[in-house]
């Protein structure tokens, strides 16, 4: 059987450091690209381009993961930037923002992680809390804890797709210091701590998946995070 074509929206960095020259570079984290062809998928690497070029690049893959990173700049939902707002990246929001209307209009699925599921909420019209470590009794910001330990619970909805793959009630790792504010009319929570921060999402009719976890840190640690890969990489 042909191999799935899974895109992964590519970030950029303006000093790489010691190892590369401190050149700048285009690069997704490799977690992704390891568990795409652990899953029998064939990983692109996506890098930040134009607008336009959205059309294209999509038109070559038949699924899209969008990954974790920035905080998302706040005018695309309506609000200022607050003090506890992290570095952000405009052109890889317009970029992202442009492939997730080109994803739709040509009927591909969209898997999206951790800023990845915030920016499809933004996308549909939803907003985001700029900072939750002052309102959460939970931990959702776990370092130094390394990175494919499963820190906190999550209750998920029954019938949903993470249902099938996590069960009702599950573990997972947090690395976010922001989260889903109102979501988007379009999604269905299906996935949320016992704080009642949103950790997971759907959309079944467009084939849009999002976690705020980080299943590409543990993919070759937990069973239940290559199964997602698995998933989304033949079954999305
Ligand atoms: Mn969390």
């Amino acid at each position: 059987m042909k191999k799935k074509i899974i895109g992964i929206a590519g970030n950029e960095i303006q000093d790489s450091g010691e190892t590369l020259y401190h050149l700048p570079v285009s690069y997704v984290p490799n977690g992704y690209v390891k568990a795409v062809q652990k899953a029998g998928g064939l990983a692109f690497v996506l890098p930040i381009g134009e607008k336009v070029e959205a059309k294209d690049y999509i038109s070559q893959i038949d699924k899209l993961i969008l990954t974790g990173g920035q905080d998302i700049s706040p005018k695309f939902y309506g609000q200022a930037t607050s003090d506890l707002a992290g570095e952000g990246s405009v052109v890889r929001d317009e970029f992202e923002l442009a492939l997730i209307d080109e994803a739709l209009l040509q009927n591909k699925p969209i898997f999206a992680v951790c800023r990845g599921m915030q920016l499809l909420n933004v996308a549909f019209g939803g907003t985001l809390l700029q900072d939750i470590s002052y309102k959460s009794s939970i931990q959702h910001m776990q370092s130094p804890t390394p990175k494919e330990v499963p820190t906190h619970d999550i209750m998920l909805k029954e019938s949903s797709l993470l249902a099938k793959i996590y069960g009702n009630v599950a573990k997972v790792n947090s690395f976010h210091h922001q989260a889903i504010d109102q979501l988007s009319s379009d999604f269905q929570k299906t996935a949320w701590s016992s704080d009642d921060i949103i950790e997971g999402i759907e959309n079944q009719r467009q084939n849009l998946l999002g976690v705020q976890w980080h299943p590409d840190f543990a993919y070759d640690a937990l069973q239940q995070e290559m199964d997602l890969f698995n998933y989304v990489v033949n079954s999305l």
